[in-house]
C-alpha cells in the first residue's frame, strides 16, 4: 500500500493502484493503453495523481508511436547528439520554439509538420542548410560545436557527383561583401574564385596544412595585386597573431569541405590536418581562373610550396601589411606593393 491524498476524504490515505485499459484519441487515432489509477482504501473513490496522469499519457503515446511510426524521444536525442547541438540551438535550427525540443525529448508527440522536419534532419546536408540560415541566431560556442560535429560527418559522407561538382549553399553569399575596396584588392569578392585557388594550390603543392593553405592564399592574392593592381578572389585578409588569413576562413573551409571540394585527414606524425582536393572533378573549378591568375598562383606555389607552415608564418611576420595592421583588422592590398615573401 502507498499513501496518497484522496479528494473525497480530503486527507492522506492508503491507496491501492490499479491499471485500467483505457482508450484515448490522439491526433484522430484511437489508442488503447494502460493507465494507472489510485483507489482509496477508506472510501473506495477512484482518482488519478499528476504522476499517474503523466504515466498513462506516456503509455498512450508509446502505443501511438508504435502504430504510426512517429519519431521517439530517444531518436530525437540521438539525432541532436549527432550534431552536438543544445536543445535550444537544435530547436532554433529546425525552426521550432525554444522549449519544443525539450518537450519532445520528454515524450510529447511532435506535430505532423515537426515530424517531417525531424525526419529531414537525419540528412546531414539538409541540416547544414538550415544551420547556415540559423547561424545569426546562434551563439559562437554552439556554432563551433555544431560545425565540428558536421565536418566530422561530411568528411566521410559527402561525395562529389560526376556532373555536379558542388552546390554552394545560397546563404553563404550573404557573408561575401559586395564592395570593391582597398581591402578586397578592388575586386568583388567571389568565394568560387577562392575555392578555385584552393584547388590549384592543393594540386600543385605537397603537405598542405591548414596554416600553409591560408598563407599561400594570402601570398597569391597579394602577389597578383602587385602584378596587376587587382586581387584574384577579392577576398579580404585579416591580421591574426600567426599571420594574415582569409576573412571568415573557418566558414570558408567548412563550406569547401561540405561542398566536396577539399578534404583533410590527420597526418602520420599527428602534427595536424593535411588538406587535399576531394576528387578530380574539382578541376572544373580551375576554369574560373584566367591564365594570368594561374601564372601568379604558379609563381607563388613554386616559391613558397616547399616551406613549412611555421616558415611561412615567419615570412608573413616580415610583411609590411602584417607589421602595420592592428590585430584582427583587414590588411590593405596597398601593402602588396612592398611584398617581400615572393620577391625577396
Ligand atoms: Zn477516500
Amino acid at each position: 500500500m502507498i499513501n496518497s491524498f484522496c479528494p473525497e476524504c480530503h486527507k492522506i490515505v492508503p491507496v491501492r493502484i490499479e491499471n485500467l485499459y483505457e482508450t484515448l484519441t490522439v491526433r484522430g487515432i484511437t489508442v488503447s493503453a494502460y493507465h494507472p489509477v489510485s483507489i482509496c482504501s477508506i472510501c473506495s473513490a477512484e482518482f488519478v495523481t499528476a504522476d499517474q496522469m503523466d504515466e498513462g499519457l506516456a503509455n498512450t503515446y508509446k502505443v501511438y508511436r508504435e502504430m504510426t511510426g512517429v519519431i521517439s524521444p530517444e531518436k530525437i536525442i540521438q539525432l541532436r547528439n549527432k550534431y552536438n547541438a543544445s536543445q535550444k540551438a537544435f530547436g532554433i535550427i529546425l525552426g521550432f520554439g525554444e522549449l519544443t525540443i525539450n518537450t519532445y525529448e520528454k515524450g510529447s508527440i511532435p506535430s505532423e509538420s515537426h515530424q517531417k522536419v525531424l525526419e529531414s534532419a537525419e540528412d546531414a546536408e539538409w541540416f547544414c542548410k538550415q544551420f547556415e540560415k540559423a547561424k545569426p541566431k546562434l551563439g559562437q560556442t554552439q556554432i563551433k560545436r555544431i560545425e565540428q560535429a558536421i565536418s566530422g560527418l561530411t568528411d566521410s559522407t559527402i561525395t562529389v557527383a560526376s556532373n555536379n561538382v558542388y552546390s554552394l549553399s545560397n546563404d553563404l553569399s550573404c557573408m561575401v561583401g559586395e564592395e570593391e575596396t582597398e581591402y578586397t584588392g578592388w575586386v568583388k569578392p567571389e568565394i568560387e574564385k577562392l575555392f578555385a585557388m584552393m584547388v590549384y594550390i592543393l594540386s600543385h603543392t605537397e603537405n598542405v596544412y591548414k596554416m600553409k593553405l591560408l598563407k599561400i592564399l594570402f601570398y597569391a592574392d597579394f602577389y597578383h595585386y602587385q602584378e596587376t593592381s587587382h586581387s584574384i578572389s577579392g577576398w579580404a585578409y585579416a591580421r591574426l597573431p600567426y599571420g594574415p588569413v582569409p576573412q571568415d576562413f573557418e566558414t570558408v573551409l567548412f563550406e569547401a569541405r561540405r561542398s566536396g571540394i577539399l578534404c583533410s585527414e590527420p597526418d602520420k606524425e599527428q602534427m595536424g590536418e593535411i588538406f587535399s582536393i576531394a576528387s578530380d572533378n574539382t578541376s572544373i573549378l580551375l576554369h574560373q581562373l584566367s591564365d594570368e591568375e594561374k601564372a601568379s598562383l604558379e609563381t607563388v606555389c613554386n616559391k613558397l610550396g616547399q616551406l613549412t607552415a611555421s616558415q611561412l608564418s615567419n615570412l608573413t611576420h616580415e610583411e609590411d601589411g602584417w607589421l602595420t595592421t592592428a590585430h584582427a583588422e583587414c590588411i590593405s592590398y596597398a601593402h602588396a606593393l612592398t611584398l617581400k615573401g615572393i620577391n625577396g
